[in-house]
This record gives structure tokens, C-alpha cells and sequence, in this order.
């Protein structure tokens, strides 16, 4: 072997050392900073598995489910352990498992049929709707207003129950903030303010002033008496045709935060009310399985 045969394949072997021992550092670099990462991964993916277990894995099923919530769902299932798991993610979504008036925050979807007003989600004080308008004496006392698609909707239902002898009067309908102040601190001096929160929305949570809710009358019989009457069966069949839902119904009232009100509608728009007659929920609950993003 000549003598610069043999320099190179010293230089050969040591630059496969030097590749080698790169190699090594590189791997076991590579092997320290991913080892322990995996380890924590599982132990943090471990605890998400066993909160899940106890909502039945749900959140693979259900689109508004929302991890952020696991705990209170938790929580609301511990003390409501004869509800399904679906009712147990929606109520809790609504925001019920929290006392009225706790988390509330500002209505989203303004002047359209999908903004949901409650005790959760309110209303500015100086929102006023733009497109308030008149609704036609025929169907309403004097003064009363809804945005114009409503308004437009609740006069040709009004005017399909008189074709067949019903008479259906808008006895309140659009409501300022201000003319919500007053009302429910009349209603919270007489009653106070637990009885006045079971029937009377506070300033900003009242759905009057989205201008797409009406309270209803037959023009005899008082208003707080609409369910005993004929039109009240009409509106039961035929109000959600028109884009209207009875929006506090008996076995609501949880949901809703509201006693049962046989003679308040809201106009939800077609397709909206008649999912919510045909599923037998009311719109917090349609709000939470269809409008709202997660
Ligand atoms: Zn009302």
C-alpha cells in the first residue's frame, strides 16, 4: 500500500467517525426533546379521557359540544343525573347551570330572526332597530311596531286566522330600553325582584326590543287568558307557518328563564319555527344546536 493510499483511507475512517458521533448526537437530541413531550402528551390526553368517559365520549358525537365547558358539564350531570347527555351539553351551553343574569354577554346577529335575546344575552341601550314599522290596525292596538319582515309575516298570519273568523290583536309588540326600564321597575316594586325576573325581562334582556316579538290578545278575553281561547289553537297549528314560535312554552321554562306565556310569539322566520314545532324545543335550544359557533 503506497503511503498516500493509506492517508486516505485514514482520512476516510475518520470522517466516518466524525459522521458517526454527528449522527449519534443528533439522534439522541432528537430522541431526549420528543421522549419526554410524548410522555406528557399522554398523561394530559389521559385526563381528557377520563372527563370524557363521564359524558359518554359525547364530544365525538355532537357538534356543539364544547371542551371548554367539560367541567361544568360534569357538574350539571352530577346533579341532573335523569337527563341525557345531548339536554345536559345544551343547558349547560344556554348557560342555565349558572344563576340568571351570571356570564351574560352582548346579543350577536342583530336585526335578523336569528339574534337571541335572554337572561344570558342582551341588548344595548341604544339599540333601536332601523326598520321599525306600523302594524296595520286591523290585527293591532294603535302604535304598535315590528321590524318590516315581521311585521309583513305577523299581518298576513293575522289576516289567514280572520279569513277563517279568528281574531288575532299585536297588544305589544316593539319596546324601547327606556320603556323597559320603567316597566320592570314597576313590576319589581309591586312583586319584587325574584317574582318580577319569572315574567318580566330586565332592561336590555327584553326580547320586545328586538322589535320581532309580540304579545297577543283575541280583543275580548285578557291577554293572560289567551291560552283558554280558539285563537290560541289556531296560533298553536298554524302560527309557524307564518314564521312564528310560541317562544316561552310550558315545559321550557328552565331553558327560556321565563313562566309559561301562551300569548308571546317571536317571529323566528319559516324555516326556523317550523324545525322548532316539529322538534319540540324552544329557540334557546335550537340557538345553541344550530346558530351558535363553536
Ligand atoms: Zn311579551
Amino acid at each position: 500500500m503506497s503511503k498516500v493510499k493509506n492517508k486516505k483511507l485514514k482520512l476516510k475512517k475518520r470522517n466516518f467517525l466524525v459522521f458517526l458521533i454527528v449522527l449519534i448526537i443528533v439522534v439522541g437530541s432528537i430522541a431526549f426533546s420528543i421522549i419526554p413531550k410524548k410522555e406528557t402528551k399522554k398523561i394530559a390526553k389521559t385526563k381528557k379521557d377520563i372527563k370524557l368517559e363521564q359524558l359518554e365520549n359525547i364530544d365525538q358525537k355532537i357538534t356543539y359540544f364544547n371542551y371548554k365547558y367539560i367541567d361544568r358539564y360534569i357538574n350539571y350531570k352530577k346533579e341532573n343525573p335523569d337527563l341525557d347527555i345531548k339536554q345536559i351539553i345544551t343547558d349547560v351551553n344556554i348557560g342555565i347551570d349558572q344563576k340568571y343574569y351570571t356570564n351574560t354577554k352582548k346579543s350577536i346577529n342583530l336585526n335578523t330572526p336569528q339574534i337571541l335575546v335572554n337572561k344570558y344575552n342582551y341588548l344595548e341601550e341604544d339599540y333601536i332597530p332601523d326598520n321599525l314599522e306600523d302594524i296595520d290596525l286591523n290585527y293591532a292596538r294603535s302604535g304598535m311596531k315590528l321590524v318590516n319582515y315581521a311585521k309583513e309575516a305577523f299581518e298576513e298570519m293575522a289576516k289567514d286566522a280572520k279569513k277563517e273568523g279568528y281574531t288575532i290583536i299585536a297588544m305589544s309588540s316593539y319596546r324601547s330600553y327606556t320603556y323597559q326600564v320603567n316597566l320592570y321597575n314597576r313590576y319589581k316594586e309591586s312583586d319584587g325582584a325574584e317574582i318580577a325576573d319569572t315574567y318580566s325581562g330586565r332592561p336590555g334582556h327584553s326580547e320586545h326590543q328586538t322589535g320581532l316579538a309580540v304579545d297577543v290578545y283575541n280583543g275580548k278575553i285578557d291577554y293572560t287568558n289567551f291560552e283558554k281561547t280558539e285563537e290560541f289553537n289556531w296560533m298553536q297549528e298554524n302560527a309557524y307557518k307564518y314564521g312564528f314560535i310560541l317562544r316561552f312554552p310550558k315545559d321550557k321554562i328552565k331553558q327560556t328563564g321565563y313562566d309559561y306565556e301562551s300569548w308571546h310569539y317571536r317571529y323566528v322566520g319559516k324555516d326556523i319555527a317550523k324545525y322548532i314545532h316539529k322538534n319540540n324545543i324552544c329557540f334557546e335550544e335550537y340557538y345553541i344546536q344550530k346558530i351558535e359557533k363553536y
